[in-house]
């Protein structure tokens, strides 16, 4: 009897404390490492499972710690989402560059794979728009091939949609990106982007860069690919 009388107000003041919550975690919330979309073997063979792990739950994550521990110097970081930040980067010093960077540039990469064979096809829109900018599927991948084989060191090669509505091949050196607000970046908004860090592909294809190219197509997440599209047109 006593629970039941309890029970009532308690319940009313949880989901207070709930809803006060939802209200302020957002000012308070650091950056977040998000969880993968798959297992961590789910891109196996083309991207093997320890890869995955280590790249994900090290490398990413340590971006976003080093990111975090940013926002006591830059509190301005606070009031920002990821993706506004990307394009006022050039306000913050390097690390913030650095570190925002390769948060933004890693939680994209894991959202245009998907196991093979489930990744779908280019929409009928985005095909089209492939074709009038590159002229085949295949000439855009021998282009996005020869940015991502031929970016020296560290760094990304994008596919984006500029700001005519064209799309165009781009690469970016260590974790910058084609959002970012800096000097020799070609600005647009990413629709994919490869990591070509050595780190994303050494165990399994040492110097092989170009292997890791040719077996991440089979990994590519068109459905992805084609959301993005439409919402940047
Ligand atoms: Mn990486």
């Amino acid at each position: 009897m006593l629970i039941r009388m309890l029970m009532k107000p308690l319940l009313t003041f949880l989901s207070l404390v709930l809803v006060l919550l939802g209200l302020v975690a957002p000012a308070w919330a650091d950056f977040a490492l998000p969880p993968l979309p798959y297992a961590a073997d789910a891109l196996e063979p083309a991207i093997d499972a320890t890869t995955m792990t280590i790249h994900h739950d090290r490398h990413h994550a340590a971006y976003v710690a080093n990111l975090n521990a940013q926002i006591a110097t830059n509190p301005d970081l606070k009031s920002l989402s990821l993706e506004a930040l990307q394009t006022q980067i050039g306000r913050f010093p390097v690390a913030v560059r650095n570190n925002g960077g390769g948060h933004w540039n890693h939680s994209q990469f894991w959202s245009v794979m998907a196991p093979q064979g489930q990744g779908g096809e280019p929409s009928a829109e985005l095909l089209a728009a492939i074709n009038s900018s590159f002229g085949s599927l295949e000439a855009l991948q021998s282009q996005f091939n020869q940015a991502a084989a031929g970016r020296f060191g560290s760094g990304w090669a994008w596919l984006i949609r500029k700001p005519d509505g064209s799309l165009a091949i781009t690469s970016t050196a260590n974790q910058d990106n084609p959002l970012m607000d800096l000097p020799g970046i070609e600005r647009g908004t990413p629709l994919l982007g490869l990591d070509v860090w050595e780190h994303a592909y050494y165990l399994k294809y040492q110097n092989r860069r170009p292997d890791y190219i040719a077996a991440w197509w089979s990994l590519l997440n068109w459905n992805e690919v084609n959301r993005r599209f439409a919402a940047a047109a």
